[in-house]
C-alpha cells in the first residue's frame, strides 16, 4: 500500500528530512532512555504491525514513552514522521486516538478489562486506526480472560500496547498472544554517560547512577536532590551510631525513616507538574484524563519511591559493613597470632550482618512495613561493634 521508493533502499539520508518518509524516525523515542533493543523492534514492528505488543519490565525504565513513541509511528499519516501534529499530540499524551487504561483500584479488574474492550471496540476518532495502553498488566489475574477474548478477536484496527512489571504464570496465556518487548535495567556506566550528556557533573553521575538500580527515572530524580549526598552519609554513619542500645536503634530508624520521606520531595514536585499540564492541556484540547486515575498513579509512584530509597540506603549501609570487613581481612592477613580467633568471630558479625541487611531490602519489596522492620534490624546491627 506504501511501497518505499528506491532511492531510500540505497541512501537512507536522502529523504530523511522529507515529511513523506514512511519509515518511522527514532526520534519518537528520544523520551525513552537506552533501551536501544527495545527501540529497534518497535521501529521495524511500526512497518506492518500485529494487533498486541506486551512490554514487559518495570515502568520507570520507560514503557510508557516506548507505547507512546510506537502509537505516533503507527497513527501518523507520514509513517512517523516526529514533527507533525499528530506526532507531536500522541508523544505529549493528548490525542484522543491514543488511550491510557489505569486501573482503578488494587489489581487490574474485570471492570478495568471490561474497559478495555469497550474502548477497543470503538470507531477511532481521528486517525485511521487507535492505540490501547493497558499498564500494569501483571495485575489482571483475575481479569485475563476478559482479555484474552478481545486479543483472539481483535476488533478493527486497533493496537494493544499492555505494559507489565513481569508475567506471571496465570498471565502465560494472554502473553502469548502478543508480540514481546523486553525492557533491562540501564547498565550502570551508560546511565551515568546519559546524566552527564545532561549536565551532571561526572561524579554526581555515577554515584546516583550506582544508587538508582539501573532506572533513569530514580536517577535523575537523585541527581537533582540536593540531599542527596546527605543521605547517604546518614546511612554510612549507622554502624558508627548504633551503641548496643534499644533506644539508639529507634532514635536512628526514626531518622532514617524521615530522611526517606524527605526524599520524596522531588517526586512529588514532579507530580504537581503533571496535574498542571493536564489542566492546560485539557483546557486547550477539551480531552480530559480523569484526575482520580492519576492521583492513584501519583500514589503508587511515592510508595516504590520510598521503597527505592529505602533499598538503595539499605545498599550503601551494607557497603558501610563490606568495607569493614575488607580492612578486618586485611588486618588479619598482617598479623596471624594470638588474635586470629577474635578477628575472626569479628568477620563473622561482619558477614552476618550484611545479610540481615540484605535480607531486608528484598522484604521491603514484598511486606514493606518499614518502620518496623528497619527498627528490628538496627536492633540486631547493634551487637555488631562499629
Ligand atoms: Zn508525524
Amino acid at each position: 500500500v506504501n511501497p518505499i521508493p528506491d532511492d531510500r533502499e540505497s541512501d537512507s539520508t536522502a529523504s530523511s528530512d522529507g515529511l513523506d518518509d514512511q519509515r518511522p524516525s527514532p526520534r519518537l523515542f528520544d523520551a525513552v532512555v537506552e533501551q536501544p533493543a527495545a527501540v529497534a523492534q518497535l521501529l521495524a514492528a511500526a512497518v506492518r504491525p500485529v494487533h498486541a505488543y506486551l512490554v514487559v519490565g518495570s515502568l520507570d525504565l520507560g514503557g510508557r514513552e516506548l507505547a507512546r513513541g510506537f502509537a505516533a509511528a503507527l497513527l501518523c499519516p507520514h509513517g512517523g514522521c516526529a514533527r507533525c501534529e499528530t506526532c507531536r499530540r500522541v508523544l505529549a499524551g493528548v490525542h484522543p486516538d491514543v488511550v491510557d487504561v489505569e486501573r482503578a483500584g488494587a489489581a487490574l479488574s474485570v471492570g478495568d478489562a471490561a474497559e478495555v474492550v469497550r474502548i477497543a471496540q470503538r470507531k477511532p476518532i481521528e486517525a485511521g486506526g487507535q492505540v490501547v495502553v493497558v499498564a500494569d498488566l501483571h495485575l489482571a489475574r483475575l481479569s485475563a480472560p476478559v482479555l484474552l477474548k478481545t486479543l483472539e478477536e481483535p476488533p478493527g484496527p486497533t493496537v494493544f500496547v499492555l505494559l507489565a512489571d513481569m508475567v506471571p504464570p496465570d498471565l502465560a496465556t494472554v502473553a502469548s498472544r502478543c508480540i514481546r518487548v523486553d525492557l533491562r535495567p540501564v547498565p550502570q556506566g551508560e546511565l551515568a554517560a546519559w546524566l552527564v550528556a545532561q549536565g551532571f557533573t561526572p561524579d554526581l553521575a555515577h554515584t546516583v547512577a550506582g544508587a538508582s538500580g539501573g532506572n533513569p527515572s530514580r536517577a535523575r530524580l537523585l541527581a537533582e536532590d540536593p540531599e542527596f549526598s546527605a543521605r547517604q552519609a546518614l546511612w554510612r554513619s549507622v554502624p558508627s551510631r548504633l551503641d548496643g542500645t534499644g533506644s539508639a536503634a529507634g532514635a536512628l530508624a526514626a531518622e532514617l525513616l524521615a530522611a526517606a520521606e524527605q526524599a520524596a520531595g522531588p517526586v512529588r514536585e514532579r507530580h504537581r507538574l503533571e496535574i498542571e499540564q493536564r489542566n492546560e492541556d485539557a483546557e486547550a484540547t477539551g480531552v480530559r484524563t480523569p484526575m482520580r486515575e492519576i492521583q492513584e498513579r501519583h500514589r503508587r509512584e511515592d510508595r516504590r519511591q520510598r521503597t527505592d530509597e529505602l533499598r538503595a540506603g539499605l545498599g550503601v549501609l551494607a557497603g558501610e559493613y563490606r568495607d569493614r570487613l575488607a580492612a578486618q581481612a586485611d588486618v588479619s592477613g598482617a598479623h596471624a597470632g594470638p588474635g586470629t580467633e577474635a578477628a575472626a568471630a569479628r568477620a563473622r558479625q561482619l558477614v552476618q550482618a550484611v545479610s540481615f541487611i540484605e535480607t531486608l531490602a528484598e522484604e521491603l519489596v514484598r511486606n514493606p512495613n518499614e518502620t518496623l522492620q528497619l527498627e528490628a534490624l538496627l536492633v540486631r546491627l547493634s551487637s555488631v561493634p562499629g
